[in-house]
């Protein structure tokens, strides 16, 4: 074992302050981390704040958060083949899972029907609780570490690793693409990945904002269209119009507002979590034989995929880097909306 700073959450609720714990010695297909960057994710502050009890079975306190992270390898196992010292990598929501269930032979170890071990507040496979990216290092197995991409910013891709596999995942799956009318509700961190990546894909974007303050921004991230949904008149003018909506709203919303502006046979992919669950109503989905669905990040292999694409598109998040120190009042501004569009902590300010 060998110590590691890092910053965490005592209890529930508390803010978060400097924190040492023990991480595991490098086993033979581990790769160790030095972490660079760590974006903040609005499920950090929901699972610092145990927001998720009722779906879940336990918080794990104290609680270093954080599952954006960027950073340089710094050791390798002997067994390792996929990396080497001085590697640009990642670490998604997850560090480890089963290996061997359908979910996991077939790249979607999000899903693995044994055990995805989460990055944070999780347990390993040993038992021991899982540490996140707001740390000094990190190490895992080769097989759950990402090459990040060599032309753009490593601080600029580290929301890549939830909030932009998240938004990859069910454009790819719901095919997204020339032709395809796509909504997107919120523009927050995954909102504006989600903007970006459908409009590389050859998309029609429209953003669906409780506001027009950020329409300038929508538009400049690739948007076609931008309508405030504090305005009754956008749910008549938009009613049946879309193929596929994305909405990354963490709030209780009326979901079946939003279910009837999609077309015959639209989807409505639910990819935000809010702490408690929301009405549907079936009028809304029977009338023009909608569907209402939810999606979980990415595997390895597509969240690869993803980083590749946004490689080759030049497409990184819209950031704000802030020192560790200032991670509370971060907090306090993503639940205001008032981040454009992710905060990434630069972890050199934790020495
Ligand atoms: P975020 O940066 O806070 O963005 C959420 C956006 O939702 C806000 O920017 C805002 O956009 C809109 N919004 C906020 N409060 C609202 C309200 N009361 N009514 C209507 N709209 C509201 O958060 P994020 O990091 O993108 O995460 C969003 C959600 O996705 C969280 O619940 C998070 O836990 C979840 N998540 C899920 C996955 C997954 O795999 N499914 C992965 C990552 C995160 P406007 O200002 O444009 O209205
Ligand atoms: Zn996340
Ligand atoms: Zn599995």
């Amino acid at each position: 074992m060998s110590t590691c700073k890092g910053f965490a959450a005592a209890k529930a609720g508390a803010p978060l302050g400097p924190y040492s714990f023990e991480r595991r010695e490098a086993r033979e297909h581990d790769v160790v981390i030095d972490i660079k960057y760590c974006g903040i994710c609005h499920s950090d502050i929901h699972q610092a704040r145990d927001q998720w009890s009722e779906y879940q079975e336990e918080a794990i306190f104290p609680m270093v958060p954080g599952h954006e992270i960027a950073g340089i390898v710094t050791r390798v196992g002997p067994k390792v083949t996929k990396y080497k010292v001085g590697d640009k990598v990642g670490i998604g929501c997850f560090v480890d899972s089963c290996r061997s269930c359908a979910e996991c032979k077939a790249g979607l170890e999000q899903y693995c029907s044994v055990q995805t071990v989460w990055t944070y507040n999780a347990r390993d496979k040993e038992g021991q609780p899982t540490y996140g990216g707001y740390s000094e290092r990190i190490i895992a197995d080769e097989n759950y570490v990402l090459r990040m991409p060599n032309n753009l910013p490593l601080e600029a891709c580290a929301p890549l690793l939830c909030a932009g596999i998240t938004l990859y995942s069910p454009l790819r799956h719901w095919k997204a693409g020339p032709g395809k009318r796509v909504a997107i509700i919120g523009l927050g961190g995954l909102g504006h990945m989600g903007v970006k990546i459908a409009h590389a894909m050859g998309a029609d974007v429209t953003v669906l904002s409780q506001s027009l303050k950020k329409q300038a921004d929508g538009k400049r991230l690739g948007a076609d269209h931008f309508y405030a949904t504090s305005d009754p008149e956008t749910f008549t003018k938009l009613a049946g119009s879309f193929d596929l909506i994305i909405n990354t709203v963490s709030a209780q919303i009326d979901w079946s507002q939003y279910l009837d502006l999609l077309k015959l046979d639209g989807t409505m992919v639910i990819v935000g979590l809010p702490e408690k669950d929301i009405p549907v109503g079936a009028f809304s989905l029977t009338a023009r034989r909608r569907s209402i669905a939810g999606s979980q990040i990415g595997g390895i292999r597509e969240t690869q995929e993803m980083l590749d694409f946004c490689s080759k598109h030049n497409i990184g998040s819209d950031i704000e880097v802030i020192p560790i120190q200032k991670v509370n009042e971060a907090y306090e501004r993503v639940l205001k909306s008032d981040v454009r569009y992710r905060f990434v902590i630069d972890m050199g300010s934790l020495k």
